[in-house]
């Protein structure tokens, strides 16, 4: 790719470093740059001055990566580090191995170091840890130093027993900030004005993790205790952050900013400063009436919810409730306050779900257009309930593909009757495929070890990629996910610090009366 015009690029003489840190982001350059996590690493690792980080990106299947700060390739680098966000990011991140000349398998490998960390794989290490040398497990800053300090002097063995960092065959414990405020936050961000996601804007990570505890939910139950910053450390990383960008933007990142004890303060404040700010999702909330106001003062113009389910009764079973006398209030301030346009999601496929609760959305999408959207400033995404490792419904079962297709028809249909033309919807294949990845163990492994021979021979990586390598080991999509009981070792047991089993078991059963159905 061009290189693209970016602002706070550290490029170092590579001959003036002990160590040169790849940082690869197995999905293209529009989100990796949006990503705070990838930011945050290249801040702190160029900060020393013992080492050089570069970034790389994927674009295409077959074309070997080059880093945007010099154009080397990943095997000029001591280290290579995967920031995975999602399971879809796996066999991109091999081919991105396998395209650059490295060998996929770890013990193959000779010269690089393979690190990867983030959400999916730090939950699930099992259908990655063939191909990946060191796994840091949960939040990194906590071991970031004491690893680089050990890569410096080549100590890589040493690396293996830090706390939180796992290889195949062994153990280690999840990883947690204990105080946001003492967490260094990246305030020389790297980020083009011209990129897609969030333009321009400074990062601002509010919170972690989230209390609510929807039980589908992976980064609630892997990012537990929810933390906050305080309002005073917020505004220093702004004072210090702002002046190395090139606008007054910010994109606040939280999952569960209205939980946050200091939020109207926050956002004075950023008012305050002149900044333009926006949310990525809101939630039903009683915050006080100065929120809307506040959001549209500071450049938001359109609001993202996740009802998850028109029905009542499914919000009792994924434990995400809410009033409807409370949303249509709360949307009435937002288009009050001159918000005009409003993103939601749904999922379809819950545990114990029936047509009938369906039939829910007339009357709620009903409500929230009588709250003053247009049907046509409204746009919905739709996909099936996936279940993912480290939740409660990661025993839950996933809606059959035909009953998605049926539910999806009756769906889609609600909103077109309603004037709603902007539905996008998840194909229930790749959402099995993500099922699949999240909570499984050695046959996701072979499936990816096989989906990368797919690919070097010239397949695209999609569906028909993906035929194909089941069919090599005689399955089939569609019938490729099947739930584990409850009684069964998981793949992820190794990892230890996340809630424990028992309480996701409680919390699954509560939710749906189930007895154990597992059938792996
Ligand atoms: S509110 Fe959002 S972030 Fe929090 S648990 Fe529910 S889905 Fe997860």
């Amino acid at each position: 790719m061009d290189r693209p015009r970016e602002l706070n690029v550290t490029v170092k003489d590579r001959r003036r470093v002990r160590l040169k840190f790849a940082l690869a982001y197995p999905s293209p350059y529009s989100a990796g740059i949006s990503n705070l996590a990838v930011r945050l690493l290249y801040e702190v690792i160029n900060n020393r001055e013992d080492c050089l980080c570069e970034r790389f990106f994927f674009s295409e299947y077959g074309v070997p990566p080059l880093s945007i700060e010099s154009g080397a390739a990943l095997g000029d680098f001591d280290i290579v580090g995967f920031s995975m966000q999602h399971e879809m990011d796996y066999p991109r991140m091999i081919d991105m191995l396998r395209s650059s000349g490295i060998p996929i398998e770890s013990g193959a490998r000779r010269s690089q170091v393979v690190i990867a960390g983030g959400p999916s794989a730090s939950s699930n290490p099992a259908p990655l840890e063939r191909f990946i040398d060191l796994f840091v497990i949960g939040e990194a800053e906590p071991v970031l130093g004491a690893m680089l300090d050990l890569a410096v002097g080549g100590d890589y063995a040493s690396i293996r027993g830090l706390p939180g960092i796992y290889s195949r065959g062994g153990t280690a414990e999840r990883l947690h900030v204990a105080a946001l405020d003492d967490a260094y936050h990246s305030v020389r961000q790297v980020h083009t004005p011209s990129a897609e996601g969030f333009p321009g804007s400074f990062l601002l990570e509010i919170s972690r993790g989230c209390s609510r505890g929807c039980r589908f939910c992976m980064e609630c139950f892997l990012y537990k205790p929810r933390r906050q910053r305080s309002p005073g450390r917020i505004g220093a990383i702004l004072d210090e952050g702002m002046p190395w960008m090139g606008s007054r933007r910010v994109t606040c990142i939280s999952s569960s900013f209205f939980e946050h004890s200091g939020l109207i303060e926050i956002l004075s404040s950023m008012r305050d400063r002149g900044l333009h700010f926006s949310l990525p999702s809101i939630r039903v909330s009683d915050k006080g009436d100065d929120l809307p106001a506040l959001l549209a003062a500071g450049g938001q113009r359109s609001i993202t919810l996740a009802p998850e389910t028109p029905s009542e009764r499914l919000r009792e079973v994924i434990n995400k409730r809410f009033d409807e006398d409370a949303l249509l209030s709360c949307l009435s301030k937002y288009r009050a306050a001159g918000i005009a346009s409003l993103k939601l999601y749904f999922m379809l496929g819950i545990p114990t779900e029936t047509d009938a609760d369906v039939e829910c959305l007339k009357p709620l999408l009903g409500r929230i257009i009588s709250a003053g959207f247009q049907p046509r400033s409204i746009h919905i995404s739709v996909n099936p309930m996936i279940p993912k490792s480290n939740t409660p419904f990661q025993w839950a079962p996933m809606i059959k593909a035909d009953d998605y297709a049926r539910r999806l028809k009756r769906f889609t249909r609600i909103c077109s009757g309603l004037g709603i033309r902007r539905v996008e919807s998840m194909d229930h294949r790749w959402g099995e495929v993500q099922a699949f990845l999240s909570t499984g163990g050695p046959p996701a492994a072979d499936a990816l070890r096989l989906m990368s021979e797919d690919i070097a021979s010239g397949g695209r990586g999609d569906l028909g990629s993906w035929r194909r390598v089941l069919k090599a080991m005689g399955r089939r999509l569609g019938e490729l996910y099947a739930p584990w009981g409850i009684g069964d070792t998981l793949p992820w047991e190794a990892i230890k610090g996340s809630v424990p089993k028992s309480s996701l078991a409680r919390e699954y059963i509560r939710s749906c009366g189930v007895a154990d159905e597992g059938n792996r």
